[in-house]
């Protein structure tokens, strides 16, 4: 009997041939396999008939680790004698299947660890070592198949060690394509910042030295450059924060090992599940009351976003010091995407460090570390879905008719492509507001289609005319020749929640900063009624004025003045407050008149007033980062109490808000802020739960969700949570994709998909 199989998954980088080789020969099979430009994998084997139904029985089975078989096509002919062995063949281009995909970067395995510890092995002290199993992979493709002359690693020809290993069907580099050695391999070099090297006979322990003794040194990874200094002296992080602009946002960091992140922060089974994962999430962590690492790495907030060193490079780093953490936050230029060439890296980082640890491999596609935490000890919520996930795909229980494109809304862009019952999200892009993250985009998205080997259908975006993202939908969708679909924010939102969870109907709750209402209005406090054929909202928090605009997002103390301006006189108060106005008192006065005169822009936003709440109670004045104000909310209101108490008021469809916001202000001196900032979160959190239930059992839905920036507030989501299941309701909440504007573009390619 002969069959020739066909294999679509993530099978090519994960040592799948290797394998097909290893169980060919168990079964006494004679043929071949190969890999395709489709990402995907040929086998044709010749034998028994039970031996090549064992043989498919053990391709299931025994699979290596990091492959996924998302489907095997086998067509069976009679035996013709072709073939005296079995053996690996040389790539082909030829693409027949589409849906398969190269795997993700992956942290450095245990095997690899222990050689690279090894005084013995010949990869000790190798900053590249990998196998099979681990390594880069999506950041150095550059087209499929993936062979190595494919890759950025075809500038290493192996050296007769590394090409003895590469053929041995027996080691654990057979048909590794990144295998390389301190002969043949990448090498790693320290400089000064202008690019001079700096003689040394260990260039990555000496800039972990340096680290630790407080400079800041630029360091190549996989995915792009990070910006690294020490953590337990202050100097160095405020020396950062001035010459990146970077005022208060947090920095991640990354940490020696698993025991030393528990010194400092509290680490659940879950989260340190997520922290050792072959993924290396940066994972957000409570501090503990022992916290001794510098306030200026996440100032005013409850956590600290830490990972694991994932390559043999970040382990060396803390060979030789006793620092305990190393700040590690990616290297982009203000609004633009992470550094990832040696070049770009000297002209756009070399004001800002004293020192480069370079290698000399390119870095063909560049990736963000992923971000996620847990809530409730047990649930993940992705935050930045990119290193470690993409390019690995989403499987729906359903499957689109059309290949669906998404390109998301403004901020935290990724693409997504829906193709079959797979979704493939691109790596993280950022905020898209200049032409070098556009480009970003329109880079990672084409090569992504690539790929994935799609042909694109449809384009949808969102419904705001102004955004970048909507203007390259139009433009793509002339080079595609194929229709846009504009998709309303937050039905994107809650349209993910569907998809995630195969339903038919949802009642979903859409809390963000903002999003473009069906007519130009400012949304984001968002009850929505959603089935396959479209939406209606059918609640929302009361709209409040926003002084200034824009302005008000920048200045939460604007969208309190506001807001309280409904209930009384606030002059007094804000003329106390005007010193954390840009321009004090004068501002002051021009709000004021604002008021008076009436303001017509509102916004039924949730971010807006937690805002509010926030600068009322002193937590926060300036957004320096998005969510800041709200971020900080959260981390006052810590093990706080609902002091207030206030039942939720609710006027037909809508919640109340102008309310809680005025009791905060007038208990400010009653009450700890502790406790005004939980009673805050709680109010919002049940009025949007209770208006949610009523409107599930009036309609009678059985699934109430919950998405949007928001929704990565613990404190929201667990009670929303409660609330709905106390009510005999089934709560949802995301799976696969962030619930913040990261997961827009996939919902997006949902309501495509459904509406056509
Ligand atoms: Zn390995
Ligand atoms: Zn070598
Ligand atoms: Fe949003």
């Amino acid at each position: 009997m002969k069959a020739r199989i066909r294999v679509a998954g993530i099978v090519q980088g994960v040592g799948f041939r290797p394998f097909i080789y290893r169980i060919a020969i168990q079964n006494n099979l004679k043929g071949y396999v190969r890999n395709c430009g489709d990402a995907g994998v040929e086998i044709v084997v010749e034998g028994d008939k039970n031996k090549i139904e064992n043989f498919l029985e053990d391709l299931n089975s025994k699979k290596p680790p990091l492959a996924k078989i998302h489907e095997v096509k086998v067509e069976f002919s009679p035996e013709k004698g072709e073939f005296n062995n079995f053996s690996i063949l040389k790539s082909v281009e030829k693409t027949e299947l589409s849906g398969s995909v190269i795997p993700p970067d992956i942290a450095i395995c245990n095997e690899c660890l222990k050689e690279v510890r090894d005084p013995k092995n010949k990869r000790f002290d190798y900053f590249f070592i990998t196998c099979t199993n681990c390594g880069p992979r999506f950041t150095i493709i550059e087209r499929l198949p993936y062979d190595r002359p494919n890759t950025t690693m075809r500038e290493f020809p192996m050296c007769s060690f590394c090409q003895k290993e590469y053929k041995d069907p027996a080691n654990r580099r057979f048909h590794a394509q990144t295998v390389a050695c301190p002969v043949c391999g990448p090498k790693a070099y320290l400089t000064d910042n202008k690019g001079e090297k700096i003689e040394v006979k260990d260039a990555i322990r000496e800039a972990g030295k340096l680290l630790a003794e407080g400079y800041i040194v630029a360091i190549k990874g996989y995915g792009g450059f990070h910006v690294a200094t020490a953590t337990t002296i202050s100097e160095p992080i405020q020396r950062l924060r001035l010459v990146k602009h970077r005022k208060q946002k947090p920095f991640a960091i990354m940490v020696k090992n698993l025991e030393t992140v528990k010194s400092f922060a509290e680490v659940g089974r879950k989260e340190a599940e997520m922290l050792t994962s072959y993924i290396r999430p940066i994972v957000l962590l409570r501090k503990s009351e022992n916290y001794y690492l510098s306030d200026l790495i996440a100032p005013n907030l409850h956590n600290i976003g830490v990972m694991l060193p994932y390559t043999a490079m970040h382990y060396m780093l803390f060979d030789k010091v006793h620092e305990p953490a190393f700040i590690m936050t990616s290297a982009n230029p203000p609004n633009q995407p992470i550094v990832k060439d040696n070049e770009q890296a000297l002209k756009r980082l070399g004001r800002i460090v004293d020192y480069f640890l370079f290698h000399n491999r390119r870095i063909a596609h560049r990736c963000d570390d992923s971000v996620l935490r847990i809530h409730g000890n047990k649930h993940v919520c992705l935050i930045r879905r990119s290193r470690g996930y993409a390019p690995a795909p989403i499987h729906l229980k359903f499957s689109s008719k059309k290949c669906v494109l998404g390109l998301g809304g403004e901020l935290n862009v990724v693409s997504c492509i829906l193709n079959g019952n797979k979704a493939f999200l691109s790596q993280h892009v950022g905020d898209v507001e200049n032409v070098e993250t556009l480009e970003f985009l329109e880079k990672a998205t084409k090569h992504l289609i690539r790929l994935t080997n799609s042909q694109i259908e449809v384009i949808t975006c969102d419904l705001h005319p102004k955004f970048n993202t909507t203007r390259l939908a139009y433009k793509l969708a002339e080079e595609f020749k194929c229709p846009v679909v504009q998709v309303q924010h937050h039905h994107a939102h809650i349209a993910a929640l569907m998809a995630e969870h195969d339903l038919e109907e949802i009642i979903g709750i859409a809390c963000d900063g903002y999003g473009y209402g069906p007519k130009g209005e400012a949304w984001g406090g968002e009850i929505l009624y959603c089935n396959r054929e479209g939406y209606r909202r059918i609640g929302h928090l009361e709209e409040q004025p926003m002084p200034g605009r824009d302005l008000a997002t920048y200045y939460p103390l604007r969208m309190a003045a506001g807001i309280l301006h409904k209930e009384t006189d606030v002059s007094e108060w804000l003329f106390s407050k005007s010193s954390y106005l840009p321009h004090g008192k004068t501002e002051a006065e021009v709000i004021l008149k604002q008021l008076k005169k009436g303001v017509k822009v509102k916004t039924s936003s949730c971010g807006r007033i937690l805002d509010a709440v926030s600068a009322i109670l002193g937590i926060c004045y300036e957004r320096t980062y998005e969510g800041e104000p709200a971020m900080k909310l959260e981390s006052a209101a810590i093990n706080g109490k609902d002091v207030l108490g206030l039942e939720p008021e609710i006027k037909g469809d809508v919640i109340e808000t102008s309310n809680i916001v005025y009791k905060v202000y007038e208990n400010a001196r009653k009450f700890r802020v502790k406790d005004l900032a939980y009673s805050a979160q709680q109010y919002i959190a049940r009025s949007l739960a209770e208006l949610a239930v009523e409107k599930a059992h009036k309609l009678g839905v059985k699934h109430v969700g919950f998405s949007g920036g928001v929704a990565h507030n613990e404190q929201i989501a667990l009670t929303i949570q409660k609330i709905v299941e106390e009510n005999d309701l089934n709560f949802v909440f995301h799976k696969f994709v962030p619930p913040g504007d990261g997961g827009i573009s996939f919902g997006q390619t949902i309501v495509g998909s459904f509406i056509l």
